[in-house]
């Protein structure tokens, strides 16, 4: 890792057993928290990407909105939500997936991604992919390209990047 991945990588606190038995959580609050932390995160998430033409940044509930949000701002991109079930009070499609711990599904507007739009998807962490794959699903039936997905974290035991075919995929972070 880049010498500013090791250092965001230490601003951000490992919670043994939470929300579950077993799991170290990755909690990105320490990193948010950091005014210069905060901005390399979201600086090294779009680095990539500096060369991709993008309508939308794609931020998926909840940890990614708050990445997204200032990542469509530099971009000059607009900012689309993916949300939990029952969060969008318009015309929704639903996409279900497994998680790490549990199983939910998640919902896009079915306007909010008009066809051949170029989309960057973004979230805090991938885990088994389950759900970046399942918000992959969501902006390609509504007709958007894909043109890349960034992660804060990975945690690469889990090898969630298979699972999100042969699309570009960054991370700032990474984990054993
Ligand atoms: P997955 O679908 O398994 O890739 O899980 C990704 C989602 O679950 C992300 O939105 C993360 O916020 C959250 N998540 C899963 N595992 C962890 C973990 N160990 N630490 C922090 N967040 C996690």
């Amino acid at each position: 890792m880049s010498t500013t991945a090791e250092y965001l990588k230490k601003l951000i606190r490992t919670v043994p057993d939470f929300p579950s038995p077993g799991i170290l959580f990755r909690d990105i609050t320490t990193l948010l928290k950091d005014a210069d932390g905060l901005r390399k995160g979201v600086g090294v998430m779009l680095a990539p990407f500096a060369g991709a033409d993008l309508d939308l940044i794609v931020g998926i509930e909840s940890r990614g909105f708050i990445l997204a949000a200032p990542m469509a701002l530099q971009r000059g991109c607009g900012l689309v939500l993916i949300r939990k079930p029952g969060k969008l009070p318009a015309a929704t499609v639903r996409q279900e997936y497994q998680l790490e711990y549990g199983s939910d599904a998640v919902e896009i507007h079915r306007d909010a991604i008009s066809p051949g739009q170029r989309v960057l998807l973004v979230d805090d962490v991938l885990a088994t992919g389950g759900t970046m794959a399942a918000a992959q699903q969501l902006v390609a039936g509504l007709g958007g390209q894909v043109e890349g997905i960034s992660f804060l974290v990975e945690l690469l035991a889990l090898k969630g990047r298979q699972r999100l075919g042969s699309c570009r995929v960054e991370s700032a972070i990474q984990y054993e």
